[in-house]
């Protein structure tokens, strides 16, 4: 085992999990176990809550531009270990250094964002009668808790971590138990840049976790990342129990690719799109939608796809049941008349056998009747429908119910707006296949890819980790002077 026992993080220690039970943590690059998590239990939840609740008092004291000075030594932070961090990352979710590096990139992007929120947080205020005024506050919740899955173990993290704490609330964070060891190292960087001890605090574990921090009275609000499955099963459960609740869950996205597309981006783009991350990103292309004639950017996009080398450019799958399950759809859509293009299945990485790879697979013709059409796969599988009009191509991103992202391809801005207006997504597109806002602008999706108000990042989670005091105010001595005052 590469790294020792991981603890939980609570009031600035690493502190053992009182359950006594461990799951094994496994790098998917090599199939090694490298370390073990706890599964912890409601005792050691209520312990970090009320930690952080002492904690957040004298933190919501702090004002907001002290409190952003930690973020700003935070960014340094992320930007001295990028490399171990990249590593760090790489080794136990499977993707490439590169990959993991934007992550880390991403981070410091987001934590720019928090130091700027004191502009942003500046209340409004307005005389509303003689001598009487009314001002606005964003006030914390309190005590929150981010709840993320293994596809970014530092990036999502740290889509709630900074704005959370920076507008004055305190966080549990539960990593995802497949890939809880970035999240250490979040604690470690956060100390280090000065955060008060209690105000981040980790509580590792699985499901039991998850369903305490629901029904936790304490807890005020709960954003969620992971699958629809769960996001729903959160989301039901933490709002039953009057909580603030932003749960995000999976999605198919579709690339809908028009005969005018410029061919050699549009399959350069589409292929990172499908592959990047090993198909693992909630806003990777899934299925593409070739209206009429599109076999010349078919073809290259096969000849991209052949050119990536596995174990080098695309990483694992995060684990042997994923790897069977993105083949078993693969060989369902083959066993009901599509055509395998580029076929990823069985692949071996030499050197690193016990990985769990998928290689690179695009499929053509495929029906959208098909499960393969229709599910979220999680892997870097492309699956290829043929439609004549576009009216076709947008009922088929329509019906589905995810609605993550999509994307349009094409050189006609009349087609590009006709499409983006018509796609039924958070996030669309434009000859871009993996449209993620960047800072100032939120993530979030539609439909079934997100339940709750507003976004996750960006100036929308701003409403969702405060809430706003009105102050009524009267300087004027006078009685009676109109009907309010
Ligand atoms: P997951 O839903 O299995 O797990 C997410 C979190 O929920 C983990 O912390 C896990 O411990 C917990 N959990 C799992 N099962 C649970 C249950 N039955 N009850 C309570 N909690 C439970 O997701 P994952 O496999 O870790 O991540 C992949 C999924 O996340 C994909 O569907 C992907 O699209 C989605 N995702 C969405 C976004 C987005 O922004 N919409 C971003 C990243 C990932």
């Amino acid at each position: 085992m590469k790294y020792p026992e991981l603890k939980n993080y609570i009031g600035g220690k690493f502190t053992s999990s009182t359950s006594g039970k461990f799951l094994d943590v496994y790098s998917p690059l090599d199939g090694s176990v490298i370390s073990k998590v706890p599964l912890s239990n409601a005792s050691d939840l209520n312990a970090a809550v009320i930690t952080a609740q002492n904690a957040q008092k004298l933190w919501a004291k702090t004002p907001i531009k002290e409190r952003v000075q930690v973020f700003f030594r935070y960014k340094t932070l992320l930007e001295k270990n990028m490399t171990e961090l990249s590593k760090l990352i790489s080794e136990e979710n499977g993707k490439t250094f590169d990959e993991a590096k934007a992550e880390v990139e991403k981070s410091i992007e987001l934590t720019e964002f928090a130091c700027s929120l004191p502009q942003l947080v500046a209340g409004e205020w307005l005389e509303v009668s003689a001598g009487v005024e009314c001002r606005t506050e964003h006030a914390p919740l309190g005590v929150v808790a981010s709840i993320v899955p293994f596809n970014f173990p530092m990036m999502v993290p740290n889509w709630t971590i900074p704005n959370a704490i920076a507008l004055g609330n305190a966080m549990i964070l539960k990593p995802s138990e497949v890939v809880p060891l970035s999240s250490q190292k979040i604690a470690e960087l956060l100390k280090e840049a000065g955060l008060p001890d209690g105000v981040f605090n980790i509580v590792n574990g699985d499901r039991d976790i998850v369903e305490a921090i629901c029904d936790h009275p304490d807890i005020q609000a709960v954003s969620f990342v992971g699958s629809t499955k769960v996001a729903k099963i959160v989301y039901a459960r933490a709002t039953s129990h009057f909580k603030r609740v932003l749960a995000l869950g999976g999605a198919k996205n579709h690339l809908i690719v028009l005969p005018d597309a410029h061919a050699a981006m549009t399959a350069s783009n589409v292929t990172a799109s499908m592959s990047g991350c090993a198909g693992q990103r909630c806003m990777a292309a899934s299925a593409m939608i070739g209206v009429g004639k599109i076999d010349h950017i078919v073809e290259q996009l096969c000849e991209e796809s052949r050119k990536i080398v596995l174990g080098k450019n695309l990483g694992s799958v995060i684990s042997k049941q994923a790897k069977e399950r993105i083949e078993s759809y693969i060989t369902e859509a083959e066993t009901q008349g599509a055509k395998i293009l580029v076929d990823g299945r069985n692949s071996v990485v030499a050197g690193s056998e016990g990985g769990y790879y998928v290689g690179p697979t695009v499929i053509d013709f495929v029906r959208p009747d098909m499960k393969i059409a229709q599910e979220e796969v999680f892997g870097p599988v492309l699956s290829i429908l043929r439609t004549d009009t576009v009216d076709e191509a947008l009922e088929i991103e329509n019906k589905n119910p995810y609605g993550n992202a999509a994307a349009v391809f094409t050189q006609s801005g009349a087609m590009a707006r006709y499409v983006s207006e018509r796609a039924s997504a958070g996030m669309v597109g434009v000859n871009i296949g993996v449209p993620v806002p960047r800072e100032p602008f939120s993530f979030g999706g539609w439909n079934e890819s997100k339940f709750g108000m507003g976004d996750i990042t960006g100036k929308s989670s701003i409403e969702f980790w405060t809430q706003l005091r009105k102050m009524t105010t009267k300087w004027n001595p006078d009685a009676r002077t109109n009907w309010m005052s």
